[in-house]
């Protein structure tokens, strides 16, 4: 893939790669035309409404108005509880799917999801283990989760990616989305800037990959040209969506959405998600909370994305070679990794999909030898072509922290050397090569974790 060739892709084009949604309605006023909306894309004449406390009051009440107001039946309304704030559970899920299917109309019933990404996520999870098409109406720019084609929910005590069907239409109305509170769009900003990581994440997975790494896969030109391209200028322009600035939030929603139709091209996540993801996918287990408030995906994986930073600049330091490798290194073997896997996850209930997980991607000595040999012959380039990409952890860190979102790990309820410490567990838990994945082959992972742990910048 040649970089250099590619342009950025507009909004339209990114909805055409994307085989599932029809349209995004971006703009001021997008509420008013969801009779429209409904009329164009859905044949039924009889919709369900699902929001929770705060969202049915940010647009709820309004859309139930219009689209009663255009001549279409309201079934049922459900609205779960503003407060303690609702989790992406699967038993929601279970709930959902009772409900709709419980009222008339059933089974040509639209479901319409008002809300940021944990309603929209449990009504498209629904949805679509009723098969039925739905319409999302954002409430937040919060999340890069309205339109992929797949829900993030907490199923036997891990948070997965379950395929689903992404909306077959949205009314984002950026007059709402502006008005929604501070840590939301800071959280979405956050879940943009992890595009940068996600992006270094897969060009050193397209190198492993070349030399037989498992889930390695090339970077996609499509995807490639629909995030990666315009993805600084992007976040540049969205900085002041925590101030409610209404050029700032289109901007960001956009670019959000857009993650989203990348995955509905590409059928999985790997474009948008990688290493620092998988940082906060371990918090997400732990159930992470601050004061007694759940902390949002977008500020987990914000400091993610600042330590997958940090281990990439520190992996990348030495422009002549990787990271030396102890002496007497020596990789442990499939029994010995699994017993190590076994034990970080002790008592936790994803413990033996994990530790499956852990297993598939474990690689002999020979086929790591000859990824680790590939990066030492093609370092200078490689290095090259992640460092052009990778924004470096003082700018990322200034920009974060002028979007309002958290730049400490103390900020999200965590003390800075269990942040650092979380690489371990993030390496372990699923099948997508990334950089910590080749540090660990090689033996440079502690090695690496010693040298954070010691900076006066990192995670400070
Ligand atoms: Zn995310």
């Amino acid at each position: 893939m040649n970089e250099n060739t590619l342009t950025a892709l507009s909004l339209d084009d990114c909805i055409n790669q994307a085989d599932e949604t029809k349209e995004l309605l971006l703009k001021p006023g997008a509420l008013d035309e969801i009779p429209g909306l409904l009329s164009k894309f859905f044949a039924s004449r009889a919709v369900c409404v699902i929001a929770d406390e705060n969202t049915m009051k940010a647009a709820g009440k309004r859309v139930k108005d219009i689209i009663e107001d255009g001549g279409t039946k309201v079934a049922g309304m459900h609205i779960f509880p503003g407060e303690p704030r609702l989790h992406a559970d699967y038993g929601h899920v279970r709930f959902l799917k009772n409900f709709m299917a419980s009222l008339g109309g059933y089974p040509e019933l639209v479901p319409i999801a008002v809300g940021s990404g944990t309603v929209n996520d449990l009504v498209k999870c629904a949805a679509y283990e009723l098969r039925l098409p739905y319409l999302c109406v954002p409430t937040a720019a919060s999340v890069d989760g309205f339109t992929p084609n797949g829900a993030a929910l907490l199923l036997d005590g891990f948070k997965q990616t379950l395929p689903c069907t992404a909306p077959l239409a949205l009314a984002a109305d950026t007059e709402v989305i502006a008005r929604a509170p501070a840590f939301l769009s800071s959280s979405g900003f956050g879940d943009l800037a992890s595009k940068i990581t996600a992006g270094t994440d897969w060009i050193v997975a397209e190198k492993a990959g070349a030399f037989g790494a498992p889930e390695a896969p090339a970077r996609d030109p499509v995807c490639w040209s629909m995030i990666q391209i315009n993805l600084m200028d992007n976040l540049q322009n969205s900085v002041n969506a925590v101030q409610g600035d209404g050029d700032a939030i289109n901007t960001l929603f956009k670019s959000l959405a857009i993650t989203g139709f990348a995955m509905q091209y590409m059928k999985n996540s790997r474009p948008v998600s990688g290493g620092e993801h998988l940082f906060s996918h371990v918090w997400e287990m732990e159930d992470l909370s601050m004061n007694g408030v759940p902390v949002t995906h977008g500020h987990k994986v914000t400091i993610g994305t600042l330590a997958l930073t940090a281990f990439t600049e520190t992996f990348f330091a030495d422009p002549s070679g990787p990271p030396a490798i102890p002496k007497g290194f020596k990789r442990p073997s499939l029994e010995e990794r699994e017993a190590e896997v076994s034990r970080a996850f002790d008592g936790s209930p994803a413990h033996d999909g994990i530790v499956k997980k852990s297993k598939e991607k474990f690689m002999d000595d020979k086929k790591a030898g000859i990824i680790n040999e590939a990066f030492r012959d093609s370092w200078k380039d490689l290095r090259a072509k992640v460092l052009a990409k990778l924004l470096p952890y003082k700018e990322l860190k200034e920009l974060l922290a002028k979007a309002g979102c958290p730049v400490l790990p103390e900020a999200i309820g965590l003390a800075r050397g269990y942040a650092i410490a979380t690489a371990r567990r993030a390496q372990m838990i699923r099948n997508r090569y990334g950089v910590i994945d080749i540090a660990w082959d090689m033996g440079a992972f502690e090695g690496i974790l010693a040298k954070m742990e010691k900076s006066e910048i990192y995670l400070r």
